[in-house]
């Protein structure tokens, strides 16, 4: 890539082509749940499916960076931010249609606005998802899921728009889902996807939904920014049972502490840089790897860092 980008002329350029919101130097703190991270070079707000496949064919044809954000709340962006285009499509890419058991949702709808929508409408399958942070097209990234369930469970299909601006169909069967594993293409964005729900009493969704709020609340540190958990279930174990063994419960680098509610979530207690969480990562996988041999594998992903896994 022009280490010069991005110039003058490329901004002009893109305000020309682009009708969504283009910033230059953007903060990416507000974007992400961990509130760390340093600027993007030029951060857009496409308007709809257009505007995104002109700013797809722009960056591809000069190879130019780009990645899509949702409400970062599974994002460690590192202090010195991102070289490049961060795309946001909350704005224009968040629409929902409902016919019958079929329902299609854009990927910048909110997982948990959707959610309801789909209790108010007596459409079950995904309610133990709630609470879960972030974006339609976050979930399907991840393949989030929680108390057995996954997004993955009533998908038919996710409309994908390649680096070309073209769209294509993926069936659920084509995208080989697994355990925080989901729709990963680097060079492809979720743009909408179909899911099969099941008919439902709306009443029965209300108190499911209200009940695992209820759980998360107790078990989860909410009132402090955090990713979630930081790493994955290590197979037949769980991370935050080894962080706490390990002794690392409250721990703390500069303004980032590992919670003594939930040791695998690391919150940013008092102005934390992204450089202080991940030291205190590192800080607990070689902690938990020298006493039990266990390699805990990173959940949270790192945007903008240079050398590192
Ligand atoms: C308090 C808390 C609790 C959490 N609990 C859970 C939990 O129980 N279960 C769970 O699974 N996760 C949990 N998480 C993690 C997080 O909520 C999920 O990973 C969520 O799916 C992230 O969605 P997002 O929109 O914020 O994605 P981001 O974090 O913004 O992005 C994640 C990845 O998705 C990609 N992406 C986003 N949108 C698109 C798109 N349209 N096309 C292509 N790629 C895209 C991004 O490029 C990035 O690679 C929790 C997080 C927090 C803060």
């Amino acid at each position: 890539m022009d280490p010069n980008w991005p110039k003058k002329p490329a901004f002009q350029d893109l305000r020309r082509l682009l009708r969504g919101r283009l910033v230059k130097d953007r903060s990416l703190k507000k974007y992400t749940t961990y509130r760390v991270g340093g600027p993007a070079d030029l951060y857009f707000e496409p308007l709809d499916r257009d505007d995104l496949a002109a700013l797809m064919r722009y960056v591809h044809e000069r190879e130019i960076p780009f990645f899509v954000i949702g409400k970062g709340a599974n994002l460690l962006v590192s202090d010195k931010g991102f070289r490049g285009v961060v795309v946001n499509l909350q704005k224009g890419l968040k629409e929902l249609n409902i016919r019958d058991l079929a329902v299609t949702a854009g990927s910048g709808a909110v997982l948990w606005d959707f959610l309801y929508e789909m209790q108010r409408n007596s459409l079950g399958g995904l309610e133990k998802l709630i609470g879960i942070p972030g974006t339609i097209g976050g979930a399907i990234y991840m393949n989030a899921g929680a108390f057995g369930s996954e997004i993955s469970d009533c998908l038919v299909s996710v409309d994908v728009m390649k680096h070309n601006g073209e769209v294509v169909t993926l069936n659920k069967e084509q995208i080989p889902f697994g355990y925080r594993k989901g729709f990963t293409e680097p060079d492809k964005i979720t743009l909408s996807i179909t899911l099969r729900m099941k008919a439902s009493d709306s009443a029965v969704l209300r108190s499911t939904m209200d009940e695992i709020w209820r759980r998360r609340k107790s078990t989860q540190p909410l009132s402090s920014p955090s990713a979630g958990s930081v790493f994955k279930r290590p197979p037949g174990k769980y991370a935050g049972v080894l962080i706490e063994q390990a002794g690392l419960k409250g721990t703390r680098v500069g303004g980032a502490v590992v919670s003594t509610k939930h040791a695998n979530f690391i919150l940013n207690k008092n102005h934390a840089t992204a450089q202080n969480i991940y030291d205190l990562i590192k800080m607990i996988r070689d902690r938990v790897h020298r006493r039990f041999g266990v390699t805990l594998e990173l959940e949270n992903q790192l945007v903008g860092w240079d050398n590192v896994e």
